[in-house]
């Protein structure tokens, strides 16, 4: 990269209370695992957390830990253990680099925090809304740990959501109580309860509203950024520090859109990206996008944390809502109108759809969708290969091949 071709990221500052944030975040749940101070329930990353925050649990999400071992790079090395189980290449990379992280007693944590391995659950609690993949992979560790495993098996492909399905899970939701209660040794207490509820709420417009400044031309922040700044949205959720880290940085961010400043230099392109984020190469594809002129302002992986239906008055019910009316709960024309209703927000002008290969629950380029919209928004768009743990399924020459065609196309239009 020539001098002249160098782009300088401005650096958050709220970052540095992220960094502070997440430390507390693992060192709580290290030092009660440890001590026994509190149970510790592992969760699906949009699974009932504020369930079990409301009732005293610590959360740890195994998916935010998959993420870790993708974006240190630790993944690859990690996933023919669980391979060698018999748990297929093909499916979930943040299940077998998961387990395969268990079984050679290797964590990211380690070096960022100094903590030998992940809490200990006392329950495992999944949502089917997203996959399958959770509840076999708690499943495995319910054997495993001799942990008992509770979930919600949520309707999927849904169009309209009906009223019996939104009763259904939140009967389900519901119905976990007494079980969790089984593990915590505490009565179930609504008031706490809908005090996560609307921790949950806030974070979540807060979030909403982090990812909206996006909007500004030039924007004041990229994809790339919101995957590091989203950590709290999902760990935090249901939390009073969730909500006073958004408080933090989403005057920053006005702030920046206030005063015109751009993520990516003379930002020239804006694009949409939809699927998951590929790990293990954040930086290098930010890097490359940014030399290029081109800012990734919206996705869908940063808003499938928005749960903004949540109402402390109707706590269950509302939960049931909002991790329904989830994109990936969706049918096709449900997402396609999501996206079509994201490029008015946002105006971007190309899309990239990452098709993960152990993904495809959050691959959504399989069904003809990216020709479907690019004709109906007349805007390029562009299907990637890779994964995003997985990185013998990512071809770097290829993609940055592929992305400077893209860009070079988009400079045509
Ligand atoms: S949605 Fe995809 S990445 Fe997430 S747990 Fe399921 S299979 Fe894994």
């Amino acid at each position: 990269m020539s001098e002249k071709e160098k782009t300088t990221r401005k650096e958050i500052a709220a970052g540095k209370t992220l960094k502070n944030l997440m430390a507390d975040y693992f060192h709580e749940m290290d030092e009660a695992a440890k001590t026994g101070s509190k149970k510790i329930a592992w969760c699906s990353s949009v699974g009932p957390a504020e369930l079990l925050r409301g009732m005293g649990f610590l959360v740890f999400y195994p998916e935010n830990h998959g993420a870790m071992l993708g974006a240190t790079r630790m993944a690859t090395d990690l996933i023919p253990y669980a391979n060698a189980l018999g748990y297929s290449p093909d499916i979930c990379s943040y299940l077998t680099c998961d387990v395969g992280s268990y079984l050679q007693k290797k964590t990211p944590l380690t070096r960022a925090y100094n903590i030998e391995s992940v809490p200990k659950p006392d329950v495992l609690v999944f949502n089917t809304n997203q996959c399958r993949d959770v509840q076999d992979w708690f499943a495995w560790y319910s054997r495993e740990l001799n942990v008992p495993l509770i979930g919600v098996h949520t309707h999927r492909d849904i169009g309209d959501i009906g009223e019996y399905q939104i009763k259904d899970i939140a009967n389900q939701i519901e119905e976990l109580v007494p079980e969790l209660e089984a593990v915590s040794g505490e009565k179930f207490d609504m008031d706490r309860f809908k005090e996560a509820v609307g921790y949950s709420r806030r974070t979540s417009e807060l979030w909403r509203a982090c990812l909206e400044s996006a909007a500004a031309i030039p924007s004041p922040w990229t994809f790339f950024d919101a995957t590091i700044h989203m950590a709290p949205a999902v760990v935090a959720r249901g939390t009073k520090e969730g909500v006073e880290y958004y408080e933090l940085l989403l005057p920053e961010l006005q702030e920046r859109g206030k005063n015109g400043v751009a993520a990516v230099d003379g930002e020239r392109h804006r694009l949409y990206w939809e699927g998951m984020p590929i790990w293990g190469k954040l930086r290098p594809l930010s890097e490359q996008l940014a030399v290029l002129r081109a800012c990734v302002v919206a996705s869908t992986y940063c808003n499938s944390w928005i749960y903004d239906q949540l109402d402390s008055d109707e706590p269950f019910e509302s939960m049931a809502v909002a991790y329904t009316e989830l994109f990936i709960v969706r049918d096709e024309p449900y997402k396609e109108q999501y996206i079509t209703d994201c490029y008015h927000k946002f105006q971007f002008n190309g899309i990239i759809f990452h098709d993960a290969k152990t993904c495809p629950n959050n691959s959504n380029n399989r069904y003809g969708m990216p020709e479907r919209l690019s004709e109906t928004l007349g805007i390029p768009v562009l299907s990637i290969n890779g994964d995003l743990c997985d990185l013998r399924c990512y071809s770097e020459e290829q993609a940055k091949t592929n992305i400077e065609a893209f860009i070079e196309q988009l400079e045509e239009e």
